[in-house]
């Protein structure tokens, strides 16, 4: 299978901002182990300004552009240097891809995007993927990484998009404020139903529920099953690949 993996910044640091290393040691490695089994592997990693915030132990989140983008300058080198380190223990290549919405909306651009990523597969290299927050301001930005993984998995033809979060999936209401909420398990059409009972976003990264909804609109538009897990146990993501219920799961109804 070609999977894409992304990644939240939830997922991947503490709420200091800084790196959790058990759990992004426990991701490589799983990840490591699923590529070896055969699957091709991409990565949509958010966390460069989350991790340019502890690095260069600012107080909160920036909210200014230009202490965001040099947050995600400085928080982008640490990930993809965590990344290096630890898939190469598992000897795993790993290569560096930064976009933003203009490198889409450009036919020429994507296409250049897309055929990069095809050779990186084949040359057995885990391609890892973040928004460019160095450049992109609200012109040209995609603006989360929900969004960027479904048009990552739409222009390879994933078989499979796993977006990896705080929360175990799509609730019927809000988990934390509603102890009636129950897990919605399997999605075969996103509705404005859905969009209803989808809320805001967590405290760390950008995307929430509703951006979520968004990527598994895309995905099944292009064929591609979506699953939304909690990050919190990587080991789910082989259950998730050999299609067991984790998570909600969204597939056209076959
Ligand atoms: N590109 C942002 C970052 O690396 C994350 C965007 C998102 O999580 O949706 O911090």
């Amino acid at each position: 299978m070609r999977i894409v993996i992304k990644i939240g910044t939830s997922t991947l640091a503490h709420a200091t901002g800084h790196l959790n290393i058990r759990r992004v040691e426990e991701i490589c490695k799983v990840i490591s182990d699923i590529k070896n089994a055969g699957h091709e592997i991409i990565l949509v990693s958010s966390g460069a300004i989350g991790m340019g915030v502890g690095k260069l132990a600012l107080s909160a989140r920036p909210t200014d552009i230009p202490t965001k983008q040099a947050a995600a300058a400085v928080g982008q080198c640490e990930l993809m240097y965590t990344y290096d380190k630890l898939f190469g223990e598992y000897n795993h290549t790993v290569g560096q891809l930064l976009i933003t919405g203009a490198d889409i909306e450009s036919e020429q651009r994507h296409h250049n995007f897309s055929n990069t990523l095809n050779r990186l597969l084949s040359l057995g290299a885990i391609p890892i993927i973040n928004e460019n927050d160095t450049v992109a301001t609200e012109e040209i930005v995609i603006g989360d990484n929900d969004t960027l993984g479904a048009i990552v998995a739409g222009s390879i033809r994933a078989d499979l998009l796993v977006l990896l979060s705080d929360i175990d999936g799509l609730y019927t209401a809000d988990p934390r404020s509603n102890p009636n909420a129950r897990l919605i398990t399997n999605v075969n059409e996103v509705t404005d139903e859905l969009y209803a009972l989808a809320g805001g976003g967590g405290k760390q990264g950008t995307g929430g529920m509703v951006t979520k909804l968004d990527a598994a609109r895309i995905c099944l538009s292009c064929g591609c099953d979506m699953v939304i897990a909690n990050g919190d146990d990587p080991q789910h993501l082989y259950d998730i690949i050999d299609g067991k219920a984790v998570g909600t799961r969204f597939a056209k109804e076959k």
